[in-house]
């Protein structure tokens, strides 16, 4: 038994349910109690056997239908049951216990505050307006007829008023306090989550900065030692005449460069989380973007053995306005991912006019890629764009793929205002269609495309580039001697400097044909540096400064640029990238004088 009502307490207390089913709960419960007691008095007050029975029927009766429906969880129910046997039962309880001249008044109080506790809107009005509504019915009935019952004496009256108070009234005191205390309780535990949320927002907030910190220096801190590897791993395919060393070379600078593109994505994709990707839109060449889409890829097919095509709408302007890298990263993903689902057949990417505006500004670039590889089922058009989902785990895990690409490209599409969509059949293709407006510039706003290899000819190269003395700016001396020993094979001379200050003496003493700038040095960076040498008289005012960071964002070169910095080298530099930019370097200057 004591089990019994330890488990109906501990329903009234169950923290699973809302506070006011708790309260009607316990307010239900506590009306067990009240029916005994209120038995009691209406024996001690000799009152008539009704109202005895009624009392009587109501402490058994709702234990009973609480145990049933409480722990069904249809606590409803209960209040509902409640409502249809008090409205019922408190009238005739009322005229069988002694009427006005006894303690039945507080019971009807009881009723009220019953109802206020357990109920609530349109049912709480509804009941408490039934009570009042059989409360005066009841009087009436008193008054006018003789369907009631009076007690003999004023010793009942007594008895009556007195345990009535006691019994209800105590009830009545017991459930505030017992309202009180649950709510003081609540109002404590929502006090403690709150310190609890702000100690959480704080850390959150420590953790997010961090994560923008970790994020600005990852590209550093990953392409700095990967500048170093491939660098030397050139150097040592180059001083090499074994076939053997060329292979193992190769092999460490296509890990290498996968690597890199890994890292890349992982950045974009926790830029694009933080809400951290830019999109820097430039004036550019088309047949540009289409060249450097095409370089490294064309080259991959034929290793492969498939054919690869390009197609250029010639209806299409070539000078165009957006952000070139980001669309060039778009097309290259969607080129790789064709070229590494393809076994057999051909890849072809195509450029189309997508229609120009009414007033000629701007056109829809469309970009279709077609490959006649594997295809993709219906069933995964869904998985497709979602980040980290590598379709068909088993049959790709021989490629290479992180199951990032297409989310990315997506995303950064969508950024752009652009939209991807694709068609594929299975085993015999699939054709990616990227479409994206562009604003159309003046010709004479985009760069002129320089042929293809017009910088990297290597007779043309070693004429001009040759006993050229440079300056080669950074604080890690690997990555000195590792450009001293790139430069060597351009026949150049390297002079180095390990920090800013050391350059600005430098620049004081000899004249350099070009400097290279790291950008990120301790006491004062590469930018920095180059500030104050524009401040003061040297002897390389005129001489071309060259960035060559391990800062690739997207963004990065129109940055330096701006600064006044005439080239920019992004790390891991390649001695063909070096050579390449110093002629261009030499091209403008040329040009301009
Ligand atoms: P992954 O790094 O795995 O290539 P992507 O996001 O680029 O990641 O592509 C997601 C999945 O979509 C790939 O794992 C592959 O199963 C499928 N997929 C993408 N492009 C092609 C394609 N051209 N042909 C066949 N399947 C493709």
């Amino acid at each position: 038994m004591r089990d019994f009502f330890k488990k109906l307490l501990a329903a009234s207390e169950d923290r699973k349910i809302s506070l006011n089913d708790r309260l009607s709960a316990r307010m239900i419960l506590v009306s067990v109690p009240a029916g005994f007691f209120g038995m009691i008095v209406c024996i001690l007050a000799h009152t008539h056997i009704v109202a005895v029975a009624i009392t009587a029927f109501l402490w058994i009766s709702i234990p009973i239908c609480y145990a049933i429906l409480i722990f069904k969880g249809k606590l409803k129910t209960l209040e509902i049951i409640m409502l249809i046997a008090l409205i019922i039962l408190m009238p005739l309880l009322w005229l069988f216990g002694g009427g006005l001249y006894s303690g039945m008044s507080i019971w009807i109080l009881y009723e009220l505050v019953l109802f206020a506790v357990s109920l609530s809107g349109k049912l709480e009005v509804f009941a408490n307006l039934c009570t009042i509504f059989t409360f005066i019915a009841a009087i009436m009935v008193e008054r006018y007829t003789d369907f009631h019952f009076e007690l003999a004496t004023h010793h009942d009256v007594g008895v009556s008023v007195v345990g009535s108070v006691i019994v209800a009234g105590g009830i009545i005191v017991y459930m505030i306090n017992y309202q009180k205390m649950l709510y003081r309780r609540e109002f404590e535990m929502v006090e403690n989550k709150n310190s609890e949320l702000i100690v959480m927002a704080d850390k959150a907030e420590k953790a997010n900065r961090a994560q923008k910190l970790f994020l600005a220096n990852m590209s550093h801190e990953v392409r700095s030692p990967m500048n170093v590897v491939l660098g030397f791993n050139h150097l040592i395919s180059e001083s090499s005449d074994i076939n053997e060393i060329h292979d193992f070379a190769k092999n460490i600078e296509s890990a290498g460069e996968s690597l890199l593109i890994i890292v890349n994505d992982i950045l974009d994709f926790s830029k694009i989380e933080t809400g951290k990707l830019s999109i820097y839109p430039a004036a550019y060449n088309l047949d540009e973007l289409v060249q450097m889409c095409c370089s490294s890829i064309e080259l991959m097919c034929r290793q492969k053995g498939l054919e690869f095509t390009t197609g250029v709408d010639p209806t299409l302007p070539k000078a165009l306005f957006g952000d070139k890298m980001r669309l060039r990263q778009c097309i290259t993903n969607l080129l790789t991912n064709a070229y590494k689902y393809t076994d057999m057949g051909s890849v072809r990417l195509d450029f189309i006019n997508g229609g120009l505006s009414a007033d000629h500004k701007s056109v829809i670039l469309k970009i279709a890629v077609k490959d006649t590889g594997r295809g993709i089922s219906e069933a995964q058009r869904t998985e497709i764009f979602t980040r980290f989902q590598r379709l068909d785990e088993n049959t790709n895990r021989a490629i290479e793929g992180t199951g990032l690409g297409l989310a990315l490209t997506k995303s950064i599409l969508e950024m752009m205002g652009g939209t991807i969509d694709y068609t594929s059949e299975e085993k015999r293709g699939s054709e990616f269609r990227i479409e994206i407006r562009q604003e159309i510039v003046s010709s004479g706003e985009a760069p002129a495309v320089a042929a293809p290899d017009a910088y990297s000819s290597h007779s043309d190269a070693a004429s001009k580039l040759s006993g050229m003395c440079v300056l080669v700016v950074d604080d890690s001396s690997t990555n000195l001697v590792l450009m001293k020993h790139l430069l060597k094979q351009l026949n150049i001379k390297a002079v180095t400097a390990t920090s800013g200050l050391e350059t600005l003496e430098r620049v004081k003493t000899d004249r350099f044909d070009m400097i290279f700038m790291d950008h990120m040095m301790p006491h004062m960076d590469g930018v920095e540096t180059y500030r104050r040498m524009k401040t003061f008289e040297h002897l390389n005012k005129e001489t071309p400064v060259i960035m060559l960071t391990a800062n690739a964002m997207s963004g990065a070169e129109d940055e330096y640029k701006a600064e006044g910095f005439a080239g920019y080298l992004s790390k891991p530099v390649k001695l063909d990238d070096i050579r390449r930019e110093m002629l261009k370097v030499m091209h403008k200057q040329g040009s301009h004088t």
